[in-house]
């Protein structure tokens, strides 16, 4: 990397939004893609890479400032994108017969809360599955055909800080030395996001504390949740909790999958995957609660650190809880003793993540806020109501599941910052929650940048 050069855009990061911000430019504009990580794709590489082709999902379209017909359009050029580039060609989510019978299956069992809310929606989806295992061919497809069209990335890239250089430049400082570049479009991921934030309000980028999101991670047995993941593949149940009237949701549904830990900025988090060529026996699937803050503490990033770090602390440090929901229920934590009790009920559902190092069996009511656990156990009893066996004693819970994409910029339609030339884009900086949304956008800070030069 040569210290004169100048690029007309440095990207940073090359998860999903930063890929299609560079497959836009290239060709057009000289670009280079910086990513601290020794590969593309982003965090996990598109790890599981289930596609929501839904404007509804993973995308604010408020924040986006789109209409949503826009969002159908785009969604779509997304899609294609990835079609192109080997993803299965499969949708699920578009049998309306059987999604009716859901829809209607979830009218009977709902109630109006005392705000006139129902407490449970089913909001029905079109998706596609590329699988763990499949997504990364098609990741290395498309690195390749954006290094044919003129883009460059430079892998193993830390950008440990940006300034504004000489003639309105951007210097962005790197081990390897400094670049310059008339563009930044920066889309750090949820990884990249505290140290993106600083980096912005260093430059005076207008930022504000948007909410976040703290959940658990449940697996059952997959015929629990397979007449459902057959028809949707990720049902999307929204709720709204009895005791404190809080929202709560389904989210990254994986049949036949594997409960995963996540090594997130010095904590274990947990999350979840599925391969496309071979199957668990078990389902897993997120539950989250968006938590707002106002006085006297808005911080909700800070609020996801320490409430990931007590977590892991009560883990034994470093350390995931899981927990049996029949101890849950009973108010006992796990124990290892018990864990595969037969009288407990619980050989009923081997779990994908065991307990042993760093997986540690406990009390989620002791290693989580109150009001969020009050909430996740309600949630399951809800959701128990459309589909009964997820309340079964042996379906287990982990913590700490947090998604840190709360920190929001003020900017344009198409990304821009109040900083001049300065575009962010993707989950890390709070604009997007998902694959396809972060691709999207990609594509529109790439736009922006092509618009100002007269090239759109
Ligand atoms: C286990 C797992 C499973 C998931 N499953 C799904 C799914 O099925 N469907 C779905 O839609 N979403 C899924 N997601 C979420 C999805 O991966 C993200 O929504 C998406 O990758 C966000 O894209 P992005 O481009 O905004 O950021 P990222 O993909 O996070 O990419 C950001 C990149 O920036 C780099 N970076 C950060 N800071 C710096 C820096 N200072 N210098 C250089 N590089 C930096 C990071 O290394 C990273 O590669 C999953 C996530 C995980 C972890």
């Amino acid at each position: 990397m040569a210290a004169e050069k100048t690029w007309d855009v440095a990207v940073v990061g090359a998860g999903p939004a930063g890929m299609f911000a560079a497959r836009t430019l290239a060709g057009t504009l000289s670009v280079l893609v910086l990513d601290e990580k020794g590969r593309t794709g982003g965090a996990g590489a598109m790890t599981d890479g289930k596609l929501n082709l839904s404007p509804h999902i993973g995308l604010d379209l408020a924040e986006l400032q789109m209409t949503e017909e826009e969002a159908d359009a785009r969604i779509a050029a997304v899609d294609d994108v990835f079609v192109a580039h080997g993803a299965d060609p499969t949708v699920y989510g578009e049998d309306r017969e059987r999604i009716d019978a859901w829809l209607d299956r979830v009218s009977w069992v709902r109630r109006k809360t005392p705000k006139g809310e129902w407490d449970i929606t089913l909001r029905p989806a079109r998706q596609r599955h590329m699988g763990t295992d499949l997504a990364h061919r098609v990741v290395a497809r498309m690195t390749e055909s954006i290094t044919s069209a003129g883009a460059s990335f430079s892998l193993d890239t830390r950008v440990d800080g940006i300034s504004l250089g000489p003639g309105g430049l951007f210097a962005l400082r790197t081990a390897k030395g400094e670049l310059l570049a008339r563009y930044i479009v920066a889309a750090p991921g949820r990884d990249g996001a505290y140290w993106f934030r600083e980096a912005a309000r260093g430059l005076g980028v207008n930022t504000r504390y948007g909410a976040i999101d703290i959940g658990c991670r449940v697996e059952v047995a997959s015929p629990v949740y397979g007449e459902i993941t057959r028809v949707l593949y990720d049902p999307k149940f929204l709720f709204v909790t009895p005791t404190h009237g809080d929202r709560t949701r389904t989210f990254c549904t994986n049949p036949g999958g594997r409960v995963r830990v996540e090594a997130f900025n010095g904590f274990r988090l947990v999350n979840g995957d599925a391969l496309k060529t071979r199957k668990t026996a078990n389902t897993n699937f997120a539950i989250l609660n968006t938590v707002s803050m106002t006085e006297p503490i808005q911080d909700t990033t800070e609020m996801g650190r320490k409430v990931a770090e007590f977590a892991n602390f009560w883990g034994g440090g470093e350390s995931l809880v899981v927990q049996r929901l029949g101890d849950l229920m009973q108010g006992r934590r796990s124990r290892g003793e018990t864990f595969h009790s037969a009288a407990l009920g619980y050989d009923k559902m081997t779990p994908t993540l065991l307990p042993g190092p760093g997986v540690t069996p406990g009390d989620i009511s002791f290693a989580y806020p109150g009001r969020i656990v009050d909430n996740l156990r309600e949630t399951l009893t809800l959701l128990s109501r459309v589909i009964p066996g997820v309340a079964h004693p042996s379906t287990a819970i982990y913590v700490p599941e947090i998604k840190f994409y709360d920190t929001k910029y003020v900017t344009d339609r198409y990304l821009e910052t109040n900083v001049p030339n300065l575009f962010v884009a993707g989950d890390g900086v709070g604009k997007s929650r998902g694959i396809v949304g972060a691709a999207l956008n990609g594509c529109l800070a790439a736009e922006g940048i092509l618009r100002k030069e007269g090239k759109a």
